[in-house]
């Protein structure tokens, strides 16, 4: 798995989804959920070098997210990507095995730090039936554990549009947070769609 290709394409589709990302979040937030993640990963593009094992560029592209993301989002992405970069040490070569352990890890991290579970519409309803997915592929190889992942946090933002918001800034909203996708979960589709992007053959 090239993670340097992997971070590179988020950030390409974060930019050309930026406006859509920032509309989802003015309906149920304040605006700013694609321009947050934008800057954060442009820095975090310009932080990464081809040069580094898998491990070290998610850990530099979480920290860069932490430090250069604005709002909730960014704190959540980086301790995602700094969890699945430990996870995967220094290992030179990471195979679906390796990665499912890391993207578990990345769930972990967000669920720790966010408390948020399935259901409260948040990121973590893509993320988790993502890594679910992926987990249970894994068998297949890397290219189809990615596409099963993509489909399932598809079908996870998805579900988040009749939810109620019980987490972040939408919960404030209550039962006005009904009836719009999660911007956090649109972005994390991202996240799967990158991957299956990079390791289709
Ligand atoms: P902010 O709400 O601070 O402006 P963003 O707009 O960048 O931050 O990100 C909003 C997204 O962050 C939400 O759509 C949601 O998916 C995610 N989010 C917010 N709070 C939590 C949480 N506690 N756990 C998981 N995800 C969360
Ligand atoms: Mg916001
Ligand atoms: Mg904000």
């Amino acid at each position: 798995m090239d993670a340097y290709a992997w971070m590179i394409r988020f950030s390409e589709l974060v930019t050309a989804d930026a406006e859509r990302l920032t509309r989802l979040d003015s309906a149920i937030g304040d605006g700013d959920h694609g321009s947050n993640l934008d800057r954060g990963l442009r820095a975090a593009a310009e932080a990464l070098s081809k040069d580094l094992p898998p491990g070290k560029v998610l850990i530099t592209a979480g920290r860069t997210l932490v430090s250069k993301t604005g709002g909730a989002s960014g704190p959540l992405y980086g301790t995602a990507l700094r969890r699945a970069g430990k996870s995967l040490g220094d290992a030179a070569e990471v195979g679906a095995a390796e990665l499912g352990a890391a993207l578990r890890a990345a769930l972990e991290g967000v669920q720790e730090l966010g408390k948020a579970s399935e259901g409260d519409k948040t990121m973590v309803d893509a993320l988790a039936p993502a890594v679910a997915a992926f987990e249970a592929s894994a068998g297949e190889g890397l290219p189809a554990a990615a596409r099963a992942a993509l489909d399932a946090a598809e079908k996870g933002a998805e579900a988040t549009v009749p939810l109620q918001a019980r987490k972040g800034r939408a919960s404030y909203l209550g039962p006005r947070s009904v009836g719009h996708l999660d911007p956090g979960a649109a972005s994390t589709v991202l996240l799967f769609r990158a991957l299956a992007d990079v390791t289709d053959g």
